[in-house]
C-alpha cells in the first residue's frame, strides 16, 4: 500500500453570516471562540443593523456587535440589503454574498438555519448563503469577475433558537466545554447589553448548549447542521458518537 500524503493544515478562515447584530454570537459564538483560540481566522458578515428591534438603537447595536466580535477574536463587516425585517431572497443579494465568499475565501461557512423560525430574516439569509456558496463557484458569473471562483469546504447552519433547528438534518455536536471557551462566549453575548436586559437570552443559550452536552457526555455543546453530507477519508476520522440529546 502506498503511503498517503498528509493534508495541509486546515488554516482557512471560518466565515459566519448573521441577519442581525447578535445572531452569530447567540447562535454559534462558542464555536467561533474555540476556532480563534486554536488560531483559525474568523470573520463575521452582518446583514442589518438591527434597526427594527424593540430594544437598542442601530448605532448602539453596531457598536455591540463590533465589541462582541473583538471578544471572540473575529473581524466584522456590515452589508446593507433591505433592512432589518425586510430581507428578501433575491439573486442580486446572493451574488453580493458570493462576492464576499470570493474575497474572504473561507473553508467553513456558518449561516442561520433556513428552517422557518421566530424571525423571517434568519431563514431567508440561510437560503441566500446556500445560493451564494454555489454562485461563488461559477467562473462565468460576470458580476463577480475578476475575483477567481471559490469553493467552500462546508456550509453549516446554526440555530439562534430551538425552533430554528432543522428537523430534517442530524446535528453535528461541537464540544465547547473548555471554561475559557464558555467564558468568551458568555462575554460576547453580554456585549449585546441592549438585547439581554429584556430577557435572559444568555441563560437560554447556555441551557441549550448544556442539554446538548449532557446528552453526549460533554459539559457544553453547540449543534450545527450540515447543508450537505459530511465526507470522511475513513471510519477513523468520524469522531465519537453522541448518544443524542
Ligand atoms: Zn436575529
Amino acid at each position: 500500500m502506498k503511503p498517503t500524503l498528509s493534508s495541509p493544515p486546515d488554516t482557512l478562515a471560518v466565515l459566519a453570516f448573521g441577519a442581525h447584530p447578535d445572531d452569530i454570537e447567540f447562535g454559534c459564538g462558542g464555536v467561533i471562540a474555540q476556532e480563534t483560540l486554536i488560531g483559525r481566522p474568523a470573520h463575521f458578515v452582518v446583514c442589518s443593523r438591527g434597526e427594527a428591534g424593540t430594544h437598542g438603537q442601530p448605532e448602539q447595536r453596531v457598536a455591540e456587535a463590533r465589541r462582541a466580535a473583538t471578544l471572540l477574536g473575529a473581524t466584522i463587516e456590515f452589508v446593507e440589503f433591505d433592512g432589518d425585517s425586510h430581507l428578501e431572497v433575491r439573486a442580486a443579494h446572493a451574488i453580493t454574498l458570493a462576492g464576499v465568499l470570493r474575497r474572504v475565501r473561507p473553508g467553513i461557512v456558518l449561516a442561520p438555519s433556513p428552517a422557518e423560525n421566530q424571525h423571517p430574516d434568519h431563514s431567508r439569509l440561510g437560503r441566500l448563503v446556500c445560493d451564494a456558496a454555489r454562485l461563488a463557484c461559477f467562473g462565468g458569473l460576470r458580476e463577480l469577475t475578476p475575483s477567481p471562483p471559490h469553493r467552500i469546504s462546508h456550509l453549516l447552519f446554526y440555530a439562534v433558537t430551538r425552533e430554528a433547528e432543522p428537523d430534517n438534518i442530524s446535528p453535528v455536536l461541537i464540544d465547547i466545554s473548555r471554561p475559557e471557551i464558555v467564558a468568551a462566549w458568555v462575554a460576547a453575548m453580554e456585549a449585546h447589553s441592549s438585547q439581554t436586559s429584556a430577557r435572559n437570552y444568555i441563560e437560554v443559550q447556555l441551557a441549550r448548549a448544556r442539554l446538548y452536552g449532557l446528552g453526549a457526555a460533554m459539559e457544553y455543546a453547540t449543534a450545527l447542521f450540515p447543508a450537505n453530507p459530511l465526507v470522511f477519508n475513513s471510519l477513523s476520522g468520524l469522531g465519537r458518537g453522541g448518544r443524542g440529546a
